[in-house]
């Protein structure tokens, strides 16, 4: 069991007023562990949430050796603090660590420090319908070296954010980019971890779309430019003459702890799900004869994210009526209800604090 000094800050924060957005406002504690070769993590503790103070040669600054996670914590209308399957960040957070030379963090610590840090500021969980405490676990390469190698050392550290509702008034459809120049990963790469170099290269792409009005980027294949991959940060579904398909995990694809939710709800309600390569003609054809009955994005943020409208090249389709569809509704409610306690728990994915 690890082992957590806590030290309480001396000067606690006002708690926010009025609208919360996402992920511009702090708590008043941090979780921080080191890690040193040799001497493995050690000196877990939680502190005041504050500026840290790190050479400027830091590997982490020049070649991006980093991790991080995202979930979330919710209050219960019961008043108990719930997590959403912390151990799937866990375990997830592992084959990041893996696959970037960072060393491992057993996973009933990092689910502590999490669970510890926020029962320390358990008070900052919003409670208005929608909102939550946003979870942000990651571990940076600290080594003050500006050679290319694994550092030696690491820092583990957990924040956390109030956050708003991310649809304020009820779920609303979004409009994706289907991006067919810039990719963002390939098998092989690190597409299936969660770490900044994949965002870093996702920028260009996003700003593209959002100067032609589109909120998201969906992501094809890095080879072909041909079949789908994910959104941003989400991963995608298509519901096609009454199938429900995603992208398989293939090595380039984030693996969602959203994306295999839906998929065992999918198995359970008797809707056939599958997980296969979906080509970007394959939409385009179903959209025409009139079978592309519904596109979901899938993700800790906004949960399930209706897509109204898609653009490629110069197609720009047009789902259903463009509203949100009724597996989508079904699967924001009951996701939403199980995270929050309003609903049974039948897979046993809540976990309370
Ligand atoms: C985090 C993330 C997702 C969604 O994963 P969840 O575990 O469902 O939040 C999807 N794609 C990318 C690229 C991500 O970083």
């Amino acid at each position: 069991m690890l082992d957590i000094k806590i030290t309480k800050t001396t000067a606690p924060k006002a708690k926010p007023q009025g609208p919360l957005g996402f992920g511009k406002i702090f708590t008043d504690h941090m979780f921080v562990m080191n890690y040193t070769e040799g001497k493995g993590w050690h000196d877990a503790r939680i502190v005041s949430f504050e500026n840290i103070s790190l050479s400027p040669a830091c590997v982490v600054f020049h070649y991006g050796q980093e991790m991080f996670e995202g979930m979330k914590a919710y209050k219960g209308a019961d008043g108990k603090t719930y997590l959403f399957r912390p151990e799937r960040n866990a375990a997830r957070a592992n084959e990041s660590n893996r696959r970037l030379c960072i060393p491992e963090i057993p996973e009933e610590d990092f689910v502590e420090a999490v669970r510890a840090v926020v029962r320390v500021d358990e008070d900052w969980i919003p409670t208005e319908p929608g909102t939550s405490l946003y979870i942000r676990p990651f571990v940076i390469a600290t080594d003050a070296f500006l050679g290319v190698a694994p550092s030696k050392t690491y820092l583990f550290m957990v924040i956390l954010s109030p956050s708003g509702a991310y649809y304020s008034s009820g779920l609303s459809p979004v409009g994706i980019w289907i991006e067919d120049d810039y990719v963002r990963a390939v098998k092989g790469g690190i597409g299936y971890t969660k770490t900044g170099g994949n965002y870093a290269a996702s920028l260009a792409a996003q700003v593209k779309a959002h100067d032609a009005g589109y909120s998201q980027v969906l992501w094809l294949d890095g080879v072909e430019r041909r079949y789908i991959e994910e959104v941003g940060a989400m991963n995608i579904f298509f519901k096609i003459d009454g199938k429900v398909l995603t992208p398989a995990l293939n090595g380039s694809i984030l693996p969602g702890v959203t994306r295999n939710s839906v998929l065992q709800l999918l198995k359970s309600w008797g809707i056939p799900a599958e997980e296969r390569r979906i080509s970007v003609d394959e939409l385009l054809e179903a959209q025409k004869t009139g079978k592309l009955e519904e596109v979901f994005g899938t993700g800790t943020a906004a949960v399930i994210s209706p897509v109204g409208k898609l653009r490629y090249k110069d197609d720009v389709m047009t789902i259903g009526d463009g509203g949100i569809g009724a597996v989508s509704q079904r699967l924001y409610d009951t996701i939403t209800g199980i995270q929050t306690g309003a609903l049974k728990d039948p897979f046993g994915w809540r976990v309370e604090i």
